[in-house]
C-alpha cells in the first residue's frame, strides 16, 4: 500500500470535488481517494506502488474533463497544508534546490505558477476583481435599459449586451461542458432558465436572474475562501525554516534538510522547528499551538522542545533529536489534515443525497416542461417552460455539499485550538453521542507522578536493600511507578548487573539482579510466583519485592489526583454523559478512594489489561443502541482498550508517539476537562450542522412547490439557490466562534 498526496489547486466547487472523488475511487488499483476540498488535497491509498505514471495519467484526466481550470499537483511535502512560493516548483516535482535552474525549461502549468501567492488565493483574488467589474457595468446597463423603458429591437439589444457581460461565460462554459458530456451542471441550467427567460420575451427577467446568480456565486467563493483560510490558519503550525549552524556558522533552511544531532539556534519570537534538546540557553516557550494553554513554559539546558512551540525571549540552541517529518508538528499536521478522509455520516448522507437529488429535480423539470401543456387545457408551453426553469435553478445541492464539510472541519479546527486533535469528522460526529466515558486511573485521572511514602523490610533485609533492588529491577520500565521508585533510589544504576529483565503487564517485573532474582509487583505477582509474604492494607500503591525466592519487603507509594479531575467530571454529567467508570490495575483500597473524592459512579480495580479490554467489551454489549463509549488512557499499556472503546481518548499526548497513534482523539494538555470540551465542540458543530440541513432542504422544498405552482419566480429560485448557500457558509463559520 502507498500512500499519495495531490493538491487539486483552484478547486472551487463542493459539489465537483465529491464528482471528481468518485470517479478517482473507481480507478483499477486505486484503494481509496478522498479528495478535501477544504484543503483542496486529494488523498490516495494505492493497491501496490506499480503503474504510478499510468494513474497519474488517469486522475487528470478525470480532474480535468470535470473541472478544467483545476490545476493537479503532485504534493512534495506531505505536510504541507499552505503553499509557500518557495516550494512551487514548476511541475511540483522538483526539489526547489533545482527550481532556478530549471526554471527557464518549465512549460507545464506555466501560466499558473505565477498565479500562486501565499496562500494559493491570488489567482482566486484577480477573478474577484474581474466578476466585479463585470458585475458594475453589466448592472448599469441593465439599469440604463429600464429607466430608459425602450422598445422592440433597442430593448432587445441592450440587455442583451447586458447578458452577454455578465452571463457570457456561464453560456460558453455550458456548451464546453456538453461538447465533453458533461451536460447537467449549474452552468446549463442557468442558461437554459435565463434562455427561457428570453425566450418569453421577460429580458429584464433573464438579466437580472443571472446578475443575481452571479452576485450570489461570488459571494459565495469569498465566504469559502474566508473559511479556509481562517480554519487553516488555525491549524497552521508549520515551521518556515531552520537556523541550522553548519561549519560554524548559522544557515537558513527548510525545516526537512536539517539532520538529527544537528545543532539549531532559535530566536526569540521565531518558531521551534524541530524536536530536540536544549543544549545552551533558557527561555519562555508558547505552547498554545499544540496545547491550547496560555500560559508560557520555562525550559532550560537539558530539557526537551517540541516544534511547534514558540520561543518567546532567550535565543536557545537545539540538538535536534528527530528529523522534520518525524517530529510532532509533522506528526499532528498529518493527523489534521487527514482528519477530512474519515467521514462523518452525516456528510456522507449528503453526498448520498447530492448523487440522486439533482437528477430527480431534472426529470420533474423535463415532465413539468412537456406534460402539463399536453393534457391540461390551456396550459401555455411557455409558462410551464418558465416553472421549469425554475427547478433547474435549484438543482444543486451546493449549499449543503459546501457547508456540512465546512461545518465538519471548522469543527476539528476549533477543536485544535484547545489541544484537542481529532482524527476524523466520525469521531467529532460520535463525541456527540456519549453515553458511558470510562477513565483509566494512573496518569489519566491521577498524575502518574508517584512518590514513595514508606519502606518496610523484613526476613533479615534492611530499607536500602529493598530499596535498591526495586529500583535496579525498575531500571528498564517507563511505568509511573517505575520512574518514581528510581528517582527516589537517588543512587546510580550500575546496568550490567541486571540481567533477564521481564516485564508483565498488570503484575510488575522479574528480573536477575547481581545474579540473585528479584520479584517486584503487586500482591498478584507474589501469589502467582508462590512467595509467603504478609499483604499489607495501607491506601495506596504497594509493591511487594522478593529476592531470591524469599520476601523482602514492601514500598508503599501515592500518587495524587489531579485538580483537573474533579472538574472533569462535573462537567462530564453536566453534558449528558450518564455513566462514569474507572478502570484500574491498582489495588482496590487506593482505586474505591480516587473514586469516592472524583465521584465517578462505578470503579473496577485489580485488572489486568486483558481485563480492561473484557470489562469494556462488557460495557460495550449492555449499552444503548446509538451511543457511543469512550475510552480515556495515557497511551501506556493501555493501547488495546483505546482500540476497543468506540472512542478512544489518549491524554497527554505531548511526546508520546503511542497515544497519538493509538488514539482516535488526543488530548495535548494533560487535563481530563477537554472531554467535556470536546463534547461541546460536537454538540454545537452537529447543531450547526443540522440547522443547515433542515434550512436548505426547508427553502428548496418550498420554493421547488410554490416554483411548480407557479407562485415562486426566478429571483426567489436563485435565492434558494445561492443565497442558501451563503447562509448555510456563514452558519458554519459560527463554530470558529466557540469559547469554553
Ligand atoms: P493502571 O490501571 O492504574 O494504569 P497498570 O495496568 O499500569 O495500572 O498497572 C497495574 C498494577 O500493576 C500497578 O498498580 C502495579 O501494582 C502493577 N505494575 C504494573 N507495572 C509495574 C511496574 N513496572 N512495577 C511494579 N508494579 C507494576
Ligand atoms: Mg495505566
Amino acid at each position: 500500500m502507498s500512500k499519495m498526496q495531490w493538491m487539486l489547486e483552484n478547486l472551487d466547487c463542493a459539489h465537483c470535488a465529491s464528482k471528481i472523488e468518485d470517479k478517482i475511487q473507481k480507478i483499477e488499483h486505486i484503494e481509496k481517494a478522498t479528495v478535501n476540498f477544504m484543503t483542496k488535497t486529494l488523498i490516495l491509498t494505492c493497491k501496490e506502488d506499480r503503474d504510478l505514471d499510468k494513474i497519474e495519467e488517469e486522475i487528470k484526466d478525470i480532474v480535468h474533463k470535470l473541472e478544467p481550470h483545476v490545476v493537479v499537483k503532485k504534493k512534495v511535502d506531505k505536510t504541507n497544508l499552505k503553499i509557500s512560493p518557495k516550494e512551487i516548483s514548476c511541475c511540483g516535482e522538483h526539489d526547489h534546490h533545482h527550481k532556478h535552474h530549471t526554471h527557464n525549461h518549465c512549460d507545464c502549468y506555466h501560466e499558473h505558477h505565477e498565479h500562486n501567492d501565499e496562500h494559493g488565493h491570488s489567482h482566486g483574488d484577480g477573478d474577484t476583481k474581474k466578476t466585479i467589474l463585470k458585475l458594475l457595468v453589466s448592472g448599469a446597463i441593465f439599469t440604463v435599459g429600464l429607466i430608459g423603458n425602450f422598445k422592440g429591437n433597442v430593448e432587445l439589444a441592450i440587455f442583451l449586451s447586458a447578458y452577454i457581460i455578465v452571463g457570457g461565460e456561464v453560456v460558453l462554459r455550458a456548451l464546453k461542458n456538453i461538447m465533453r458530456g458533461q451536460v447537467f451542471d449549474e452552468n446549463f441550467l442557468m442558461t437554459i432558465a435565463t434562455f427561457g427567460a428570453f425566450a418569453t420575451r421577460e429580458f429584464p427577467e433573464g438579466v437580472a436572474v443571472m446578475l443575481f446568480y452571479q452576485v450570489g456565486e461570488l459571494f459565495q467563493d469569498i465566504a469559502v475562501n474566508k473559511s479556509r483560510k481562517s480554519i487553516t490558519s488555525l491549524m497552521d503550525i508549520r515551521p518556515d525554516f531552520a537556523n541550522v549552524k553548519r561549519d560554524g556558522q548559522l544557515t537558513k533552511v527548510s525545516p526537512e534538510e536539517v539532520l538529527v544531532n544537528e545543532m539549531i539556534v532559535v530566536k526569540p519570537g521565531e518558531k521551534v522547528p524541530l524536536d530536540g534538546v536544549i543544549v545552551e540557553g533558557k527561555s519562555m516557550v508558547d505552547t498554545s499551538a499544540l496545547t491550547g494553554e496560555s500560559m508560557p513554559r520555562h525550559v532550560e539546558e537539558g530539557e526537551t522542545v517540541l516544534s511547534g512551540f514558540i520561543n518567546q525571549r532567550g535565543v536557545i540552541c537545539i540538538k535536534v533529536s528527530k528529523e522534520f517529518g518525524e517530529s510532532t508538528v509533522s506528526k499532528i499536521l498529518e493527523l489534521v489534515e487527514n482528519a477530512s478522509s474519515r467521514k462523518a455520516k452525516a456528510e456522507n448522507f449528503i453526498t448520498k443525497f447530492a448523487k440522486y437529488y439533482t437528477p430527480a429535480v431534472v426529470i420533474i423539470a423535463a415532465m413539468l416542461a412537456i406534460i402539463p401543456p399536453i393534457f391540461i387545457e390551456g396550459a401555455t408551453v411557455v409558462e410551464w417552460l418558465y416553472r421549469a426553469s425554475i427547478f433547474l435553478v435549484i438543482s444543486c445541492p451546493c449549499a449543503l455539499v459546501i457547508s456540512i464539510p465546512l461545518g465538519f472541519f471548522g469543527g476539528i479546527g476549533t477543536a485544535s485550538k484547545y489541544g484537542i486533535l481529532i482524527k476524523g469528522s466520525n469521531y467529532l460526529e460520535a463525541l456527540n453521542n456519549v453515553e458511558t466515558v470510562v477513565f483509566d486511573k494512573t496518569g489519566t485521572l491521577t498524575q502518574g507522578i508517584f512518590h514513595v511514602t514508606q519502606i518496610d523490610a523484613t526476613n533479615g533485609f534492611n530499607k536500602d536493600e529493598v530499596l535498591k533492588y526495586a529500583a535496579y529491577a525498575e531500571s528498564y520500565s517507563n511505568h509511573p511507578i517505575a520512574i518514581s521508585i528510581i528517582k527516589e533510589y537517588k543512587d546510580k544504576i550500575n546496568k550490567d548487573q541486571i540481567n533477564g529483565y521481564e516485564e508483565i503487564s498488570g503484575y510488575g517485573i522479574v528480573v536477575e539482579v547481581e545474579g540473585k532474582k528479584v520479584l517486584v509487583g503487586n500482591n498478584k505477582l507474589m501469589y502467582h510466583k508462590k512467595i509467603k509474604f504478609e499483604e499489607m492494607d495501607d491506601v495506596g500503591t504497594i509493591l511487594y519485592i522478593a529476592i531470591d525466592e524469599v520476601y523482602a519487603g514492601s514500598i508503599v507509594i501515592e500518587d495524587t489526583i489531579k485538580e483537573d479531575s474533579i472538574e472533569a467530571i462535573k462537567s462530564l454529567k453536566n453534558n449528558q454523559v450518564k455513566n462514569i467508570v474507572m478502570l484500574t490495575g491498582d489495588n482496590e483500597k487506593i482505586a474505591n478512594k480516587v473514586a469516592k473524592e472524583l465521584k465517578v459512579d462505578k470503579v473496577y480495580s485489580e485488572l489486568l489489561p486483558h481485563e480492561k479490554v473484557e470489562k469494556l467489551e462488557n460495557m460495550d454489549q449492555q449499552k444503548t443502541y446509538g451511543k457511543n463509549i469512550v475510552f480515556v488512557g495515557d497511551g501506556i499499556n493501555d493501547a488495546p482498550v483505546l482500540a476497543r472503546a468506540d472512542i478512544g481518548i489518549a491524554m497527554g499526548g505531548l511526546g508520546s508517539d503511542a497515544a497519538i497513534e493509538a488514539a482516535d482523539v488526543v488530548i495535548m494538555t494533560d487535563e481530563p476537562s477537554k472531554i467535556a470540551t470536546a463534547i461541546k465542540i460536537s454538540k454545537r458543530t452537529k447543531r450547526i450542522v443540522i440547522q443547515n440541513i433542515i434550512f436548505a432542504l426547508g427553502v428548496k422544498a418550498l420554493v421547488l412547490g410554490l416554483g411548480a405552482f407557479g407562485i415562486a419566480n426566478m429571483w426567489e429560485a436563485v435565492f434558494a439557490d445561492v443565497g442558501v448557500s451563503i447562509i448555510a457558509i456563514l452558519n458554519s463559520m459560527r463554530i470558529l466562534r466557540f469559547q469554553k
